[in-house]
């Protein structure tokens, strides 16, 4: 398609749309009658097949919100310095900062958020995915196969949770066996090692709650799990190790370029100077990037909502059961399904729809009875009164529907990790590492500097321990060592004061409810909370010398004059 006949198309879906190329990118503009028209608009453009799809359509129907900020306004951060500036605390921005931590830098992580993983990256599926259903050409699948095989190493080092446990792509037709040789071909271009058909009867002994009327399905070893907000505080505590520093509730309001450079960046906390910059800024991305007048891509964010099962439901599999995923190319979800989560849980979704608001956590009974529909169809026992908790994530997508990973052409010391949406999370690692010698490149290329991995670098984090994971004799000796492992404050999920004390003495500790239950799932059991969350307020009130009225649950700043950073 060429420029006149995309202006066609364009004018047909909506009368004065216009397309025009600038820098490599294709920009649309004008207005339409719905944010649908807006997305179908963008898509279109993306046939194009330019640097990028710059999307300034609007659609009188409903309108963007605004970032959500923090309420902090201060000077704490005025005048500070840094060799790199993080945006964004995501697993992706987690991941880098760790990276970057052991060379000789000083890195700074800024976050407007409470704590790492609020966004996306608490919010997914946390699959580590096999990477077969992406397009052998794209970025995405290069990042997703290097990133998968990252996580056992990772996870060893860091001390999270990893499990290998495959995944069954299920078929419900006969015909379905025709694409037999097709998953063996993509499994062979995008580099998935030991994928293998299961015939309908071995289907059926291994995985006993799939349908028995199911025709088969692919086993893909490769596929793993892990907690992605226990995976992200890793990369997190393993960077505040090494001593980059780490600043919440600060949100970048400006960047401000000088001689095509970034120089200083503005935060409702003050202006950073930095001689380099990171975007991982998630679905805010492509807002980042236009700070420094580099507009090449546009971010239409797209939820997705999932279900959490109660552990009794978690013989349903050890490994995740999908459908084939012909029925909804159109969705633009790699699937999901039912998957067993590292921590034994059952997860169902996710869904996928688009969505003008970035930041729209917002949950809906027809999403869950539609996500419960379609995945009961693969294991009928599934069963509504078994969920405890659902939740929605926005994804980062681009037009391109691609990952934007490269140094910016408009300011020399700016890198995107951005358009960061599924599989990111399994591609965070390896994205991590091409963006950390982009950086290399910046010192030397700019600065003439040169930068090494340093050689007391702290490579290895010691994991937190799990109290109800351990054998008896062992659990028997830590609580003589230490009494506070043998108080148990949430009964759902057997996790000790002992544990909890832990998490908020670590290297990054964050003190409020929910920062504490994502590093050590107090509240994560059926009862969500309901009778842990003032016995954990305590503990939180205890360590961090402050009353128990001022502890948040989430949202906001956890305790009033205490220093929201994290370095050593
Ligand atoms: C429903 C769903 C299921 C998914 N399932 C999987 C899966 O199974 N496997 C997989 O690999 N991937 C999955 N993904 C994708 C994965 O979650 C994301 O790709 C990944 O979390 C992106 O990480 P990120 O760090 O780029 O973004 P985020 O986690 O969104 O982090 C970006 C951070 O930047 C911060 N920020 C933004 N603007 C600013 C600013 N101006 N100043 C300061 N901070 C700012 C935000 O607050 C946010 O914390 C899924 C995603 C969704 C939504």
């Amino acid at each position: 398609m060429n420029l006149s006949a995309l202006n066609r198309k364009l004018d047909a879906i909506s009368p004065g749309i216009h397309a025009f190329i600038d820098d490599g990118a294709v920009h649309i503009e004008g207005q339409c009658s719905s944010y649908d028209d807006v997305v179908r608009c963008g898509i279109l453009a993306a046939r194009l097949h330019s640097r990028g799809v710059v999307n300034d359509c609007t659609c009188a129907d409903v309108k963007e919100e605004p970032m959500r900020l923090p309420e902090t306004q201060d000077l704490s951060l005025d005048g500070r310095s840094f060799d790199v500036v993080v945006i964004g605390a995501g697993v992706v921005g987690c991941a880098i900062a760790m990276e970057l931590s052991h060379r000789n830098l000083s890195v700074a992580v800024l976050e407007k958020e409470y704590d790492v993983a609020v966004r996306a990256s608490s919010r997914n599926d946390g699959m580590i995915h096999p990477g077969i259903d992406l397009h052998p050409g794209q970025r995405k699948t290069y990042f997703n196969c290097r990133g998968n095989r990252m996580y056992t190493d990772l996870s060893q080092r860091l001390g999270f949770k990893f499990i290998r446990n495959g995944s069954y792509v299920v078929f419900d037709r006969w015909w379905n066996l025709l694409t037999v040789p097709f998953f063996h071909l993509r499994a062979a271009m995008c580099h998935v090692d030991g994928v293998r058909y299961v015939t309908h009867r071995k289907l059926g002994r291994l995985q006993t709650s799939v349908a028995s009327w199911q025709k088969g399905a692919m086993f893909l070893p490769s596929s793993g799990i892990v907690e992605p907000y226990q995976a992200t505080v890793a990369f997190a505590e393993n960077a505040a190790d090494n001593k980059a520093s780490f600043f919440f509730d600060t949100a970048v309001l400006d960047l401000i370029c000088t001689d095509g450079l970034v120089s200083q960046v503005i935060t409702n906390r003050g202006t950073i100077h930095a001689l380099s910059v990171v975007n991982a800024a998630g679905v805010y991305s492509d807002r980042i990037a236009a700070l420094a007048n580099d507009r090449f891509f546009t971010i239409h964010p797209r939820k997705g909502t999932e279900m959490i099962l109660d552990k009794d439901a978690g013989s349903i599999t050890e490994s995740v059961i999908a459908k084939v995923p012909f029925s909804d190319v159109k969705q633009h979800t790699k699937g999901g399904g039912v998957v067993r989560t590292a921590s034994g849980n059952i997860l169902v979704g996710p869904d996928a729809h688009e969505t003008i608001q970035r930041e729209d956590d917002s949950t809906s009974s027809q999403s869950i009875t539609d996500i419960l529909a379609k995945h009961k169809a693969t294991v009928p026992s599934l069963d509504k009164r078994q969920i405890i908790t659902y939740f929605s994530g926005t994804r980062a997508c681009t037009y391109e529907e691609d990952f934007v990973v490269e140094r910016s052409t408009k300011a020399g010391n700016l890198v995107h990790a951005a358009g960061i949406q599924s599989p990111g999370l399994t591609a965070a690692p390896a994205i991590a590492v091409e963006v950390a010698s982009d950086i290399d490149n910046i010192f030397s290329d700019i600065y003439k500097r040169s930068i090494k991995v340093r050689s007391d670098a702290i490579l290895t984090r010691k994991a937190p321990h799990v109290v109800s994971e351990m054998p008896l004799e062992q659990r028997d000796e830590l609580i003589r060592s230490n009494p506070d492992y043998g108080q148990i404050v949430c009964r759902c999920e057997q996790v000790s004061r002992g544990e909890i004390i832990e998490v908020l003495r670590s290297s990054l500790p964050v003190y409020n409810i929910d920062a504490v239950k994502r590093r050590c799932r107090c509240g994560m059991g059926r009862c969500q909370g309901s009778f842990c969350s003032p016995s954990v307020a305590g503990i939180i009130a205890e360590e961090a010398h402050c009353s128990f009225e001022s502890v948040c649950k989430g949202l906001g700043v956890f305790v009033k004059g205490k220093v929201k950073e994290t370095s050593r």
